[in-house]
């Protein structure tokens, strides 16, 4: 997980404000809840943008860690902290945000994840619209009920919610600030990594979607190496880090999720698993090696840019073997990740890097 151990600026506990938009003047009628994980967050970006074309700002109800990353989103009027695991865990908490949902009037919420929680939510927030997807358990609750795409990107998915249109897809997109690009500038400053770096992301919440790795790629690698995750990845990254003395530098922990996405923005490629600094790296236009065990991207979550590359084992009988990735390989071999070598992993890199830097030295190729 992404973020540093004190990453959250000091916001109020259940709502954070824009004092800095002018729209919040005129408060939004429109509701998005999605307190799914830090990427399903991400990549509900685009139906944000979506709706603030058709409604003007939207409201968004997510969880503590992701609220920071919408906190300046361009398409966001508010964002309602709710701390389903934590402070509002439980009918108290869930009613408590239901209040405080009614008082602001909704006239349209939108259920991008499909959660009995999230639909409780919704029905209690007095919302005469509520729009979700025709396959939640709770699609019941719905007054619009949209069939779920079975193939393609998660983005377009969850954008179907917002109605059918020929407009392309609006992008994945986060709002960074000046303070977050300043954060990154000097970590990198600091550490005298220099211009040209890879940015690393070992870490993901499922253990079999680790790829085992990346102290020896960092060795193999033409670039110093940045490794980016949050506090829960500070251990694995001081081992990357004391295995490889002055090639890799972490920023796990140290930066908030934000400040991190500012990092990844100046990297030449951020090479990753299958986890949520995957779908930052395609907010902020960097390349990608996605490095795919247990899942494979046809579930939806893949990288979106035209030059990212995926590495997985693609002749492996038992591949995917869940929707998430187990904790731990029920067969015990975890063939799917010990499988793919550093090198297979080393010339994605030095393609993406090398096609980056032709692009820096002859802008528009
Ligand atoms: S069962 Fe196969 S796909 Fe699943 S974790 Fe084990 S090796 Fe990977």
């Amino acid at each position: 997980m992404i973020g540093k151990k004190q990453s959250v600026p000091q916001i109020p506990p259940e709502v954070v404000d824009e004092p800095h938009s002018p729209l919040t003047a005129n408060r939004s009628r429109c509701l998005v809840i999605q307190t799914a994980f830090l990427g399903d967050v991400v990549l509900t970006t685009p139906l944000l943008s979506r709706l603030a074309e058709q409604h003007g700002p939207v409201d968004v109800v997510t969880t503590p860690a992701a609220s920071a990353l919408l906190q300046y989103h361009p398409a966001v009027a508010t964002v309602l902290r709710y701390d389903k695991r934590g402070a509002d865990r439980g009918w108290r908490g869930l009613r408590r945000m239901g209040s405080q949902l009614r008082s602001r009037s909704y006239r349209r919420v939108y259920l991008p994840h499909r959660s009995l929680r999230s639909a409780v939510l919704a029905l209690w927030s007095g919302a005469p619209e509520r729009v979700g997807f025709e396959d939640s358990p709770a699609a019941i609750t719905y007054t619009t009920r949209v069939p779920r795409p079975s193939t393609g990107h998660e983005v377009e998915r969850i954008l179907s919610l917002g109605g059918r249109t020929r407009e392309p897809a609006p992008a994945v997109s986060l709002g960074l600030t000046p303070a977050d690009h300043g954060a990154a500038e000097s970590f990198l400053l600091e550490n005298r990594v220099g211009t040209r770096f890879v940015a690393l992301a070992p870490g993901s919440v499922w253990g079999t979607k680790r790829w085992p790795y990346y102290d020896k790629l960092v060795g193999e690698l033409d670039h110093p190496c940045v490794l980016i995750g949050g506090a829960d990845d500070e251990p694995l990254a001081a081992l990357i880090v004391a295995a490889n003395p002055g090639r890799a530098f972490s920023a796990a922990g140290a930066l908030s999720l934000r400040e991190s996405a500012a990092l990844i923005q100046r990297a030449s490629v951020l090479v990753t698993n299958d986890s949520a600094p995957l779908h930052l790296a395609t907010a902020v236009g960097t390349p990608v090696v996605a490095i795919f065990g247990p899942t494979v991207p046809e579930f939806g979550f893949g990288p979106r840019g035209s030059g990212d590359l995926v590495v997985g084992h693609d002749t492996l009988a038992c591949r995917p073997c869940s929707k998430h990735g187990p904790p731990a390989c029920p067969l015990g071999h975890h063939r799917c990740m010990r499988d793919l070598s550093v090198e297979q992993v080393r010339r994605a890199v030095a393609i993406l890097a090398s096609a980056e830097e032709s692009r820096a030295i002859c802008p528009g190729h």
